[in-house]
């Protein structure tokens, strides 16, 4: 089956592209593709996801994977949740990003690890041409931590320890975020359903 990666985050795509990989779906991203980005407009990442996985089905007429997702910090009220990439500002700085959250949390007195705790969230939408779908989601839980470490991933990965770790998901090797990240579970979920 083709089908088209819904999402112009190159560090995302590569993400995707790892998990589905074993499933014999041949991927493309909508950045390949040329297809336009939709303006994220919900209120939730479901809803996210679905306009983005709804657009690209219907611009390519092929079955459209979106994933929307993001970190939510318990003492920030869960912010930036929907708002992650856009706390990144239009030239896509997730070390300004990530002061911020640390800035933020200063701000309010946040300082122990236990008064630090976050998670992620994705959430995949499958999108068919038709205009069916379907929604999954995933979650990985942990701390936020400052300063940041590791070169690995993206977005908010370096100041993002998952529970039980000693690494943060950007000092870990890919493999090893793809076992436990937010979108791996979404995707585990992904797959119990169709596959
Ligand atoms: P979206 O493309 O609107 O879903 O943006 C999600 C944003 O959340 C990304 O730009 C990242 O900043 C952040 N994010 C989502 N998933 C991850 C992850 O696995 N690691 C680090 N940051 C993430």
């Amino acid at each position: 089956m083709k089908l088209v990666v819904a999402s112009h985050n190159t560090g995302k795509v590569r993400e995707i592209n790892d998990l589905i990989a074993p499933f014999g779906l041949n991927a493309v991203s909508a950045g390949v593709l040329g297809l336009p980005e939709p303006d994220e407009t919900g209120t939730m990442f479901a809803s996210n996801a679905r306009i983005k996985a709804r657009a690209a089905a219907q611009a390519s007429g092929l079955p459209a994977l979106a994933d929307d997702s993001g970190l939510c910090v318990a003492a920030l009220d869960g912010a930036p949740g929907i708002f992650s990439a856009r706390w990144g500002g239009p030239g896509k700085d997730f070390s300004a990003a990530m002061a911020r959250v640390h800035r933020e949390l200063s701000v309010r007195g946040a300082m122990l690890p236990s008064d630090r705790t976050a998670h992620f969230v994705s959430a995949l939408c499958l999108s068919w041409p038709d205009g069916e779908d379907q929604i999954f989601e995933g979650r990985a839980f942990g701390e936020v931590v400052w300063p940041p470490r590791g070169e690995r991933g993206f977005g908010y990965d370096p100041m993002f320890l998952p529970d039980g770790c000693d690494q943060t998901f950007g000092e870990m090797e890919p493999a090893e975020k793809d076992k436990q990240s937010h979108r791996a579970r979404a995707f585990e979920r992904f797959v119990r359903t169709c596959f």
